[in-house]
């Protein structure tokens, strides 16, 4: 595809104002919904075909977000667009003062493999509905999925709106030449620096949605079974290629054998069939396959372990007496292994956490207050839930993203409807006065009403 052309026609389709008008924006969010709504068995079929997900698991997430976002925006983008009346001051008197959002023009949104769709539309989606352009580029893993996306986009929508272009390093990098008005990334944090400098040669502003090693504290006064539940199912679901899965356990001494067995009997319950290897998700390719076999290596395997090369399948697995000197705990794990660290000092476990890049996600389970706020205050992350893992990313109200290393900006909801804007500042003045405080000559007595005026 000849981007140069194609980039240049979005701006030119940009500079004609459609995508300014609410009522089109809205007709093509409600055009996208029954495009997903009417495809749904293609978009299934696709992911099934990719990595072995199931309709389920599809629908709850990623379609459900999506829809959940088309019906938010199409709802609020009326008043989200409006221009917002903001107070003068005297100095200005009798101006009056508003910001107008707008569009920031065309937009590049590059997607990770993980959640294929999700990852993809629900950025794509939340910048067309705030009025911009999008060339959207997903991952080249995940084949299927991303041939559906280009068949579903393509042939529904004009290129000079909405385009799909499919490739991997070689094309995102000849996309990253071109000068959009906003990149919005989703992937690794090492990729997230090479997007970064690209975005910097023409000053293009970014949103880095990246990765991380996110913590999960679980304190000895939880409920350890529901702690259990509610972790089992955030870390497996998607065989723990999720980016805000709990990477990690840090359990109190006192109850870590006790918490231990009950991921046990959490994993054997939910995934312990004689057809796990046929419903369970496998990891999408070879190399991240090999990665983790070789981090289940190792003596401290307290259950599961079982791996197939040949449909790159691993079972659940749990590592016990694991310490941060470990090779499972130096790069994010994104994948089905939960390792387990016992800690018997609150303070020395978060002095752990700190010493590392900030997590995209952290988890507290613990009914005291006390230790919920003081882990709150201490550790910066990009957001999360106490009581609860991963959950968080359902409530759009939420902004979603990172800090530091695990990302830059946010979106979902009306944060994602800003990350696209531009807030244009302004103020209005009528011609009927002018004092002339501000103006030469000056003079000390100019100057004191001045001060007086200003503070
Ligand atoms: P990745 O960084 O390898 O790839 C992401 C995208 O970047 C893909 O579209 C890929 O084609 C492109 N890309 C890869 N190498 C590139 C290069 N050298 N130059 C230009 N573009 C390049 O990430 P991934 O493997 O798809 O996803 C896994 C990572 O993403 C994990 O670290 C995970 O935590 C993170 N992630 C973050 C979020 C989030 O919302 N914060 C969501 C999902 C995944």
């Amino acid at each position: 595809m000849d981007i140069n052309k194609l980039l240049k026609q979005q701006q030119a389709f940009f500079n004609s104002n459609s995508t300014k008008n609410i009522a089109f924006r809205i007709e093509q969010l409600k055009k996208i919904e029954s495009l997903l709504r009417s495809n749904e068995a293609l978009l299934y079929e696709a992911i099934y075909e990719d990595f072995g997900k199931s309709e389920f698991e599809t629908y709850v997430t990623e379609l459900a977000l999506v829809y959940h976002e088309l019906a938010n925006f199409i709802k609020n983008i009326g008043k989200w667009s409006k221009k917002q009346s903001v107070s003068t001051g005297f100095v200005n008197w009798p101006g009056k003062s508003y910001v107008i959002p707008e569009p920031l023009g065309n937009v590049l949104v590059i997607g990770a493999w993980n959640y294929p769709y999700q990852l993809s539309l629900l950025p794509a989606i939340t910048a067309l509905a705030a009025g911009n352009t999008v060339v959207l580029k997903p991952s080249e893993l995940p084949k299927k999925t991303s041939e559906v996306m280009v068949n579903l986009i393509n042939n529904n929508f004009p290129s000079d709106y909405f385009c799909v272009v499919e490739g991997g390093v070689e094309e995102t990098t000849a996309l990253l030449k071109h000068c959009f008005d906003k990149i919005f990334f989703t992937g690794s944090t090492a990729v997230g620096k090479i997007i970064y400098k690209a975005a910097a040669e023409n000053l293009t502003p970014v949103t880095l949605e990246l990765g991380g090693k996110s913590p999960t504290f679980v304190m000895a006064d939880a409920d350890i079974k529901m702690t259990a539940k509610r972790m089992v199912w955030a870390k497996f679901l998607n065989a723990g290629q999720t980016c805000v899965a709990p990477d990690y356990v840090l359990v109190e001494k006192a109850i870590e054998t006790e918490l231990l067995e009950a991921i046990k009997a959490e994993i054997t319950k939910h995934y312990n069939s004689d057809s796990i290897e046929d419903n369970y998700l496998q990891i999408i390719n070879t190399a991240n396959y090999e990665r983790l076999v070789k981090l289940l290596n190792t003596d401290n395997i307290y259950f599961g372990g079982q791996t197939n090369s040949e449909n790159r399948f691993i079972s659940p697995s749990i590592l016990h007496q694991v310490t941060f000197e470990d090779e499972v705990m130096q790069d994010e794990i994104f994948g089905p292994i939960l390792p387990v660290i016992a800690f018997t000092n609150l303070d020395d476990a978060i002095k752990k956490v700190k010493e590392r890049p900030k997590p995209l996600s952290c988890y507290i389970y613990s009914k005291n207050k006390k230790t919920i706020n003081k882990i709150l205050h201490e550790v910066s992350f990009g957001g999360g839930a106490v009581n609860d893992s991963l959950m968080h990313l359902s409530n759009s109200h939420l902004p979603f993203g990172g800090v530091g290393l695990s990302g830059i900006g946010a979106y979902h909801g009306k944060t994602g409807f800003d990350t696209f804007t531009h807030q244009k500042s302004i103020l209005q003045k009528p011609f009927w006065l002018e004092p002339n405080l501000k103006y030469a000559p000056y003079s000390d007595f100019k100057l004191k009403i001045i001060k007086w005026l200003m503070g």
